[in-house]
């Protein structure tokens, strides 16, 4: 090597080094990391759920990346202003808007573990400890569901690529082939989650006819009505194929029947879906697990850590009863990967998934899980299911019309006294949502519930508590009173 050559390479490490810092920078950029994570957790409670901002996160703009970087503190602010101060705030208890339920401490701490050690988790001949830890993991969701052993899955990013993973299998487990897509038929009903039909287009099914089954007057499927469009749809030649029922649906919560849709499936022989991205990890209550009865003869499932088990965002599970529907879907190799493939007992994710190289999601399910155990989970599922009676109840007492009770804990009700038209109400509705969003101590959401517009609350986070639903009652009572005086 002549001394040129060397003294570039020189040159060049020590023009790289800032990408390994030494123990001293660490401490230094850790300090700091971790100065601002506890300043946003220390407000957490007594700060915004929402905030409307006016610049929407343009802020940052104003850090663009440069040849030489800008100081950590600059950075932090910029993280601070730009990223996490304006819209809504998730890891907020008062954040009531949607399916909202995550951000544990641990699970961050455990991200930040994996991404320390880069441990490899698609396959099992590089990754066995990662490989092993999500294996176990499925397999615990398989206990929690009531799935034979033979089950399998993985953690996907969440529950719209999990969906599509559960249809792709389902359609490679009735061996469709493409001249057959559009006889294929899907029964969902208008509260099925709009992935799921998302998932059909990207899994090639766009052509397959999709039945909307009716809803009954709490918004879940009528198996009667299930029953006669497949019998119906066989009379027309068509080829019943997959019922997709909803475990908690996003706009009410509701639970469709499971048992009863699982006894018309086998019947059938449909392959039957039950999306629980929402209302799954409810399996840990004894309540909801009288609700979900039936999901444990379902062919596939979805459940979102993200949601009912607290994770951060991008942690979605799919579990198919017989995996083996899952590897004729998805297991591929190639030339480069000889030497992963021999005497394994182990299934790696990339078998069973559309990935390989993905982020190590089991650690931050792991890690709280099996440093707590279940019962604070089962504690605080429970504490959710209750809250929701508790402000059904209670938003009732100020006046508003409400739906019927909760399946799980989410609520929907409406400003609609007697005497006041349709419209008005909608109108007035529309207004209290956008008052209590301005407002921003806590953040509701709204829906159209048979075709009118309704607000809904659902209380789902490890943060939310009945002091959360008294202080969004409070708000409530007051900002109906702005808008609709004198009732
Ligand atoms: C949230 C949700 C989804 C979509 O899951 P993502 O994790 O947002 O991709 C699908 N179905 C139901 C019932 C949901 O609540």
């Amino acid at each position: 090597m002549d001394a040129s050559l060397r003294g570039r390479l020189d040159a060049l490490e020590h023009a790289s080094s800032p990408l390994d810092p030494d123990p001293d920078r660490r401490d230094r950029l850790r300090a700091a990391v971790h100065a601002s994570s506890e300043q946003f957790l220390r407000s957490i409670e007594s700060g915004r759920a929402f905030v409307e901002d006016d610049d929407g996160g343009d802020a940052l703009h104003r850090w663009p990346i440069t040849e030489d970087g800008i100081p950590l503190e600059t950075v932090l602010n910029a993280w601070e202003e730009g990223v996490v101060r304006p819209g809504g705030h998730p890891a907020s208890g008062a954040h009531l808007a949607y399916i909202t339920g995550g951000g544990l401490y641990h699970s961050a701490l455990a991200d930040y573990l994996a991404a320390v050690s880069n441990k490899y988790t698609g396959v099992a001949f590089t990754g066995p400890g990662p490989v092993r830890l999500e294996n176990m993991l499925i397999r615990w969701v398989a206990d929690l569901v009531g799935y034979p052993k033979d089950a399998g899955g993985y953690i996907a990013s969440g529950g719209s690529i999990a969906n599509l993973t559960a249809i792709v299998a389902a359609r490679d487990a009735y061996e469709l082939s493409g001249a057959e897509y559009g006889s294929a038929v899907v029964y969902l009903t208008d509260q099925a989650h709009h992935c799921i039909e998302k998932a059909l287009r990207i899994a090639g099914l766009g052509e397959a006819v999709v039945r909307r089954v009716g809803l009954d007057e709490r918004y879940r499927m009528r198996p009667d009505d299930l029953a006669r469009a497949i019998a119906a749809d066989r009379a027309r030649g068509l080829r019943p194929w997959l019922i997709a029922a909803t475990a908690g649906t996003t706009d009410t919560g509701a639970v469709d029947p499971l048992d009863e849709i699982a006894e018309i499936a086998r019947r059938e022989e449909c392959w039957f879906h039950v999306d629980a991205a929402y209302g799954g990890f409810f399996l840990l209550t004894e309540e909801g697990r009288r609700i979900l009865a039936g999901i444990e003869r379902s062919d596939s499932v979805v459940l979102d850590p993200h949601k009912s088990l607290f994770m951060p965002w991008g942690s979605g599970i799919v579990v198919v009863r017989d995996v083996r529907n899952l590897i004729t879907s998805h297991a591929g190799t190639g030339d480069y990967l000889q030497d992963t493939l021999d005497g394994l007992d182990e299934i790696s994710p990339a078998d069973v998934s559309p990935e390989l190289t993905k982020h190590f999601r089991a650690a931050r399910m792991w890690f709280p899980l099996v440093l707590l155990g279940t019962r604070p989970f089962r504690a605080a599922l429970e504490e959710k299911l209750l809250l929701a009676r508790y402000f059904h109840r209670e938003v009732q007492r100020l006046g508003f019309d409400v739906s019927p009770e909760p399946d799980l804990s989410t609520v929907t009700f409406r400003w609609a006294p007697t005497g006041m038209d349709p419209e008005e109400s909608d109108e007035v509705n529309r207004v209290i949502n956008d008052a209590v969003r301005s407002d921003g101590r806590v953040f509701l959401s709204s829906t159209v519930l048979d075709g009118r517009y309704t607000l809904r609350v659902a209380p789902l986070s490890f943060r939310t508590h009945r002091r959360t639903l008294d202080l969004t009652l409070d708000i409530l009572d007051e900002k109906r009173r702005e808008v609709s005086p004198g009732l």
